[in-house]
């Protein structure tokens, strides 16, 4: 066993080992482990006795998810989506690849807590077969995403195994992998899964940050090893209520992103997901953060705030309006507030 895989045994995945640790009530919590997934691994475990409530929300179970009645089991359609199972094609080019169904902590909010985790979540050598022939037979899709899930949690010869084959095939140009381990496992990152990730560029990471508390130097160090191996490395932070909902808070998260070498890509509204409504926040919110960060901040540590469009419409981006009319000038107004125009002509 590596040592990540030892870090990883130590989780705390029971209810009264977590009491022990940080205390609350262990009827609660089995109510809730019962239905979804516990892990906290013992290096979150740390950053939370360290921080507190932003990181703890994000990883203790809480009640509220047994309360939410309005919730979509699978908001976005993925089950609908998928022509083969663990594979979802929504968009022409790119298709999502599930290759795993575990992660270095089940967070909360996860999307996809319906079923990754659980024995819901069926991953084998058949469904990775379907998945590698749907591939081949279907050349529209020139990027693959890998995610679960978290793919990173497949020991380094299963995972250059899957790499291997989806090089194999020719109509494959990107492959992207969306990761949490850099920010809740950042061991795992070794030199040798740098090295071995290396081997099939063009290779880009998607990772998860959500607070500036997760930046610590483990994580810094695991985003250097992947960066050190010419991987482009972006991160797909989810606005949550009560850990980063605060402008103040989701700038600082943003430029320690950037400084280590992580471009901010999304930052999500949260997902109509089941289990979840604690977390979520209106709209408004999402837009007065990216208000505040277009031009304060680097346009390099900017992500899109992006909905996941309910019943798999995909993404769209939701910008803060700065337009204002477009006929012969366009009116707009800057980031500082100040009215402004521009002429709308082009002369031959
Ligand atoms: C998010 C997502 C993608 C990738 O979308 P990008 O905008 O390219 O990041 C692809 N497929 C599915 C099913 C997705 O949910
Ligand atoms: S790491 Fe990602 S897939 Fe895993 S529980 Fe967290 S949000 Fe869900």
């Amino acid at each position: 066993m590596t040592s990540w895989q030892k870090i990883l045994k130590k989780s705390i995945t029971s209810p009264e080992e977590l009491v022990r640790h940080l205390g609350g009530n262990s009827h609660d919590l089995a109510r809730v482990a019962a239905r979804y997934p516990l892990r906290i691994n013992p290096y979150y475990l740390d950053l939370i006795k360290k921080n507190g409530k932003p990181l703890y929300r994000q990883a203790v179970p809480d009640p509220r998810e047994l309360d939410d009645a309005d919730g979509m089991t699978d908001p976005l359609a993925e089950e609908r989506l998928s022509p083969v199972a663990n594979l979802v094609h929504k968009y022409p080019d790119r298709a999502l690849f599930l290759v795993c169904n575990k992660c270095a902590m089940y967070c909360r909010f996860c999307t996809r807590k319906r079923k990754v985790g659980t024995p819901g979540m069926r991953i084998t050598e058949q469904t990775l077969e379907a998945g590698f022939n749907y591939l081949r037979k279907t050349p529209r899709i020139r990027e693959v995403l890998l995610s679960g899930g978290d793919p990173l949690l497949l020991n380094d010869s299963r995972l250059e195994y899957i790499l291997g084959r989806l090089r194999e095939i020719p109509s494959i140009e990107v492959v992207r992998i969306g990761t949490r381990v850099p920010c809740t496992l950042p061991m795992r990152v070794t030199g040798e899964l740098a090295a071995m990730l290396k081997k099939f560029h063009p290779l880009y990471i998607n990772t998860h940050f959500n607070h500036p508390a997760e930046i610590t130097p483990e994580a810094t160090l695991a985003c250097t090893r992947l960066a050190d191996a010419g991987i482009p490395l972006g991160c797909q932070t989810v606005l949550l209520k009560g850990v980063n909902d605060d402008a103040r808070t989701m700038y600082r998260l943003m430029r320690k992103l950037l400084a280590i070498r992580v471009k901010p890509y999304y930052l999500f509204q949260a997902d109509l997901t089941r289990g979840t409504s604690h977390f979520r926040t209106r709209i408004e919110t999402g837009v007065n953060i990216m208000r505040y960060l277009i031009g304060n901040l680097s346009g390099m540590a900017v992500p899109t705030f992006a909905l996941d469009a309910p019943g798999g419409g995909g993404k769209i981006p939701l910008t803060p309006p700065y337009v204002n009319s477009c006929g012969k000038t366009l009116e707009f107004t800057t980031w500082q507030g100040t009215p402004c125009s521009y002429p709308n002509q082009s002369k031959n």
